[in-house]
């Protein structure tokens, strides 16, 4: 049995290169195109693994070059991938490896995702594969799969259930509240909790976080502004993020939960676990690309002496 499951999506990431996004029904040409594995729940377990955890992944991938290339890369990386289905079709109609299009106008992208074979990620899905995270040490979920796939993970896992509510999803509280840590940006802070828009004030996020009443612990991060662990028991602690030449953010959000968690598992608190995690995800952000960007214990070492300390949070 692995320590960590990762129930979640697995993409073929087409990054174009544009100047300009274009209007509706206008044509430009990209500046360069870059194809590469992806999907949050990809990149999860491969930072996992990086990080020197023992990862399986229960997912689903088209019967496709894509398919075989993510499949090929994740076991490449020590991911076990006994639960990964290959699809030809659903319901009768032919499917594929799921892609994300990313139009990169930098610093920001705008992103199309087609769900492909992760549409198949359902609650009976995930129940056949229960075997593969039940008596998993922790299992990490995300919502690019359906949201049947977290009621399979909030009812069967025994270990510690983490929810990365990413891309933001309206997940009734009634499968949310089953998780025992919460960990959006602040744009999914504020799609579960019905507001009209994201907090940007420290006291605004953690007012959100209250006003969700999850029951568990919530780590909200940040971006440049690092994070806000709110624990169930004790005040919230702000950990600042650390000062780095960020030239590609993607998967900084998905390096940070597979630490975060990795840390966990391996005893350290929860404000230990968002520090080291903090560090992970700003490597992550100071290299091109999801998954090639994904560091390695090693790697942390280095940055770890420019860290600030936490600073706890009124409230
Ligand atoms: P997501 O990628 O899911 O939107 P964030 O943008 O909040 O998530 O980034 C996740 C984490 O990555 C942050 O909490 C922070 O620790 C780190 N991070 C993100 N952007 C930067 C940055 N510009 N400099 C340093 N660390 C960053």
């Amino acid at each position: 049995m692995a320590e960590l499951a990762v129930v979640g999506s697995l993409n073929q990431d087409i990054r174009l290169t544009v100047e300009r996004i274009p209007h509706s029904g206008e044509t430009v040409s990209a500046l360069g195109a870059m194809r590469s594995p992806g999907g949050k729940g990809a990149n999860q377990a491969v930072a996992a693994a990086r990080l020197g955890l023992s990862v399986t992944m229960v997912g689903a991938v088209g019967a496709d070059t894509a398919g075989e290339q993510l499949r090929a890369r994740l076991a490449a990386e020590g991911v076990d991938v006994s639960g990964l289905a290959v699809l030809t079709k659903i319901d009768g109609t032919p499917v594929g490896t799921g892609t994300a299009t990313i139009l990169w106008e930098q610093p920001e992208s705008t992103i199309i995702i087609e769900a492909g074979a992760n549409a198949a990620v359902d609650e009976a899905f995930v129940m056949s594969r229960v075997e593969q995270f039940r008596d998993a040490r922790a299992v990490l979920c995300q919502c690019e799969t359906p949201l049947g796939a977290l009621a399979a993970v909030a009812h069967e896992a025994r270990g510690l259930k983490v929810l990365n509510p990413a891309p933001a999803a309206a997940v009734p509280p009634t499968i949310r509240d089953r998780f025992d840590l919460l960990v959006p940006n602040r744009f999914e802070l504020a799609v579960l909790a019905g507001a009209a828009g994201a907090p940007q004030r420290e006291e605004d996020v953690l007012a959100m976080v209250r006003h969700l009443g999850f029951p568990g612990n919530v780590v909200v991060t940040l971006g440049s502004d690092g994070c806000l662990v709110v624990p169930r028991d004790g005040g919230p602690v702000a950990v600042p993020a650390i000062q780095v030449t960020a030239v590609d953010t993607t998967a900084a959000g998905d390096s940070f939960c597979a630490a975060l968690v990795g840390a966990l598992l391996s005893g350290d608190q929860l404000v230990s676990a968002a520090q080291w995690a903090t560090r992970v995800a700003a490597i992550t952000t100071t290299r091109d690309g999801a998954i090639d960007s994904l560091p390695r214990r090693a790697d942390v070492n280095g940055i770890s002496a420019r860290a600030q300390g936490p600073r706890p949070v009124a409230g």
